[in-house]
């Protein structure tokens, strides 16, 4: 149905496990070069190897994307193995939880660092490559939570999430002449390590509030992201796509009631 991507190149953050990892997967399945950025090297390493597996080009480098003495690298790997940056997804993010009254000044930068400072640090490595060949599809994992919607914990989490796409309608118009495109994706509650690390009770009443009655899956993610970055893609940019299976939808719990009732 779309024109192959096949034998470019990809960058994806945060591609250890989760969201990221289902993001790589995809890439390599149709033909790309996949980068898989992780700071750990062996979550890294194991995502390459299931992508080699599979029949599919990928490598890994142990990177912190909210570490500007180290973000540059990413594309100095990228080029100095692939010879090019086609597609990034900047994917790599942080969820810890922390209410308002307890919240420290350290925490609210962390989660800053690594989802909002991390998204330009990663952006930015990137368009030096991107500028020159006068093209390039960046992909943002943002969320409903910020956005959208909010919950209990996530004051800094939602801030960075919906800072994300504020920085991305400006980031967008800027890279327009360049014919680079920027979009996000934005999922509801999705099946990863990350949720896991939120226990079975989170997951399980989270389903109870979505109209399609499961969590999300890497892949209903990473297809989204597919689909930004495809050739077919070309005149959309600074957009939003919110995957998660209706979640944002019920006005109420009596909505969602109605619903069951029926
Ligand atoms: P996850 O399972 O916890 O995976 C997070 C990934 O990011 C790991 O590969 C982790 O590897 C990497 N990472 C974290 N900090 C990093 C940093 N500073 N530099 C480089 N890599 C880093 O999380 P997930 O659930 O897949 O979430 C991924 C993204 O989707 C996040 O941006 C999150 O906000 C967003 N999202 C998730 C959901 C959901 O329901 N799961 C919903 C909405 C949005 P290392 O620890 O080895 O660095």
């Amino acid at each position: 149905m779309f024109t192959s991507i096949s034998g470019q190149t990809a960058i994806v953050t945060g591609a250890s496990r989760g969201i990221g990892r289902g993001i790589a997967i995809r890439f390599g399945s149709v033909g790309c070069n996949v980068l898989v950025i992780s700071r750990s090297i062996e979550g890294a390493e194991r995502v390459v190897s299931e992508i080699k597996a599979a029949g599919g080009s990928a490598s890994a480098a142990a990177i912190d994307v909210s570490d500007p003495d180290q973000s540059p690298r990413m594309a100095e790997v990228a080029i100095e193995r692939y010879g090019a940056i086609n597609i990034l997804c900047a994917n790599a993010g942080i969820f810890p939880a922390s209410k308002l009254d307890k919240m420290t000044a350290l925490e609210f930068d962390a989660v800053m660092g690594a989802n909002l400072r991390g998204t330009f640090l990663t952006v930015q490595a990137c368009l030096p490559e991107m500028k020159a060949r006068r093209k390039g599809r960046i992909v943002l994992t943002s969320s409903i939570t910020g956005p959208i919607t909010g919950y209990p914990g996530w004051a800094h989490y939602g801030a960075s999430k919906a800072g994300q796409l504020g920085f991305m309608r400006t980031a967008a118009i800027e890279l327009a002449p360049s014919h680079i495109t920027m979009n996000a994706v934005m999922p509801g509650n999705i099946a990863t390590e990350g949720l896991a690390d939120l226990g079975p009770e989170y997951a399980a009443k989270m389903e109870g509030s979505i109209p399609m009655g499961r969590l999300g899956t890497v892949v209903d993610i990473a297809n989204a992201a597919l689909f930004f970055a495809s050739e077919e893609a070309a005149y959309i940019t600074g957009q939003t796509l919110i995957i998660d299976g209706g979640q944002v939808l019920p006005e109420s719990l009596m909505a969602l009631e109605e619903m069951n009732a029926s």
